[in-house]
């Protein structure tokens, strides 16, 4: 089997599997911190290897609107601001104590 594709191919992908995988953190890395979307990071992570992505990761503040959006669709109840009781999180009006949220 090794032969027939030949040993230098089976390196060669040795090696890009070795590579793409830094890559994948890189770009999971990005996501982390609120960076989308996922495969444009793995992409920039392919063509400028991850160790200029990571480096360039530290001057990357993170997104605060994806990462606060996420955490609303997470958390898909919330209590009332005015009777404290759970209610879904795109209500717009509480079953509750009736007031407008
Ligand atoms: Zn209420």
């Amino acid at each position: 089997m090794l032969h027939t594709i030949g040993p230098h191919l089976v390196l060669g992908f040795v090696a890009y599997c070795v590579y793409v995988v830094p890559c994948i953190f890189m770009a999971l890395s990005y996501y982390k911190i609120g960076r989308e979307p996922l495969w444009l990071y793995l992409v920039l992570s392919l063509l400028f290897t991850p160790i200029v992505t990571w480096l360039v990761r530290i001057f990357v503040p993170p997104n605060e609107n994806v990462l606060d959006r996420r955490k609303k669709k997470l958390a898909w109840r919330m209590a009332c601001p005015y009777c404290s009781e759970q209610i879904a999180y795109r209500a717009i009006y509480c079953k509750h104590c009736h007031s407008n949220v």
